[in-house]
């Protein structure tokens, strides 16, 4: 077999002493990370933006007339521009700071739901979704009395096409799935999936929480109208995300939360908005966060996104081939095309069991129903053991994972 090492595009042995974390211990051992699904690990570029923000120009932004304001406001908004080069945004007031991908799916829920949905309309998502992107498209369908229906899946996975197109009715008002699956590692049709949803004038929404920081993304190409994603899965810090609306949507949405910075004028009688992007970013943003994702975004420009891809694409491939050889182990999806994570049970053991033993041979995987409980009923699973893979991983980590996994299920046994 050719060395992985031998065709990877990055420099990964190099790559790894910018994360301080991939150098420390755990239980005496050296951290094996393969839970970046959950978040990954963030390098020095972005942890130094963090602290240097904090020890240098600490300030408010969009207030002040001091320098400091000045300079915290001007990070801001660069790095506003950093991430509408990113995702090719056609305008940086496209792209608004969020508290993550969460937030970003409750913001067009709550605001495209009040003006757009109405009773007997529907929503549109899949079975393979986050909690993120079922429980705010209930909470908005229970209020405006719509339905939430369901794109169904086939044994691998994958989304089921033709239903999908059978579900494209009038009635639907909005498509929101996931770009890739966080539990399955599906990289779903988007273009596809919005190509005929536009057929039909209806708007979409892609969950791309597992998808930005594994291959390159350009919104302009793609034509979605509307993003969610969030920094701390793309090498950037927790509390901070990012949605992009197209201009003629967001402009047509009412605030989500009211408050300073996205007022222009307020009296007791009537308050009028602030123009985009700031309509949609009440109070005192997570500055830190803001200005360090755009370092996280510059971190992965730099390495380019066609590589991570290429890279984590060559390691996916030998870590299905050596988990398949694996004696009584099943994948937990199987579809043809994948990015991320792979999930996978072993014999009967049960998927925390198998997580516990691993931990302590210093592995960090996730079990459990990776927060989609309605997945692990079509499957008829509580969970599975999952491995979720980023760049900085390595071979031999990998090889280490299938010894531990091993080693586990002899003990189980
Ligand atoms: N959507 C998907 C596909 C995810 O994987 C996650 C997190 O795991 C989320 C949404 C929620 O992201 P956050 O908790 O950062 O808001």
């Amino acid at each position: 077999m050719t060395s992985v090492a031998a065709i990877l595009p990055i420099d990964t042995e190099k790559i790894r002493l910018d994360f301080p974390i991939l150098q420390t211990k755990v239980y005496g051992r050296p951290l094996v990370y393969f839970d970046n699904a959950a978040t990954t690990q963030k390098p020095v570029q972005v942890l130094e933006t963090l602290e240097r923000y904090y020890t240098e120009y600490n300030s408010n932004v969009h207030r002040g007339v001091h320098l400091l304001s000045q300079q915290a406001t001007e990070a801001y908004e660069e790095s506003r521009r950093k991430i509408t080069s990113l995702i090719n945004a056609r305008h940086d007031h496209e792209v608004i700071f969020t508290k993550g991908t969460t937030n970003s799916i409750n913001l067009v829920a709550s605001s495209f739901g009040k003006t757009f949905i109405g009773e007997n309309d529907e929503v549109l998502i899949s079975a393979m979704e986050h909690h993120s992107n079922i429980v705010p498209w209930q909470l908005i369908c229970e209020q405006q009395k719509a339905q939430l229906k369901v794109i169904p899946i086939n044994e691998k996975g994958e989304l089921d096409m033709t239903a999908f197109e059978r579900l494209l009715t009038p009635k639907v008002k909005i498509v929101a799935v996931t770009w890739v699956s966080n539990s399955l590692g599906t990289v779903n049709p988007v273009n596809d999936i919005i190509a005929k949803a536009h057929a039909r004038g209806i708007p979409v929404l892609l969950d791309g929480a597992q998808a930005i920081q594994h291959m390159p993304v350009d919104v302009q190409a793609l034509d979605v109208d509307f993003l969610a994603f969030s920094g701390h899965k793309m090498y950037g810090p927790t509390g901070i995300g990012i949605l992009y609306g197209k201009e003629e949507w967001l402009n047509k949405m009412p605030p989500y939360e009211g408050g300073g910075d996205m007022i222009k004028q307020v009296t007791f009688a009537r308050t009028t908005f602030n123009e985009l992007p700031f309509k949609f970013e009440a109070g005192t943003p997570d500055i830190s966060g803001a200005i360090a994702l755009g370092a996280a975004a510059d971190y992965i420009q730099k390495i380019g996104l066609e590589n991570i891809q290429q890279a984590e694409a060559a390691l996916i491939n030998y870590a299905y081939e050596r988990l398949a050889a694996i004696e009584g182990l099943r994948f937990i999806g199987d579809a043809a095309h994948r990015a991320g994570a792979i999930s996978f049970l072993v014999k009967d053991i049960h998927p925390f069991d198998m997580g516990e033993l691993l931990d302590k041979q210093s592995i960090a995987v996730r079990t459990g129903h990776h927060c989609t409980q309605p997945l692990m009923d079509i499957f008829g699973i509580p969970g599975t053991v999952r491995a979720s893979f980023a760049f900085y991983n390595t071979k031999e980590e990998v090889d280490y994972l299938v010894a531990g996994i091993n080693k586990a299920a002899q003990m189980l046994q």
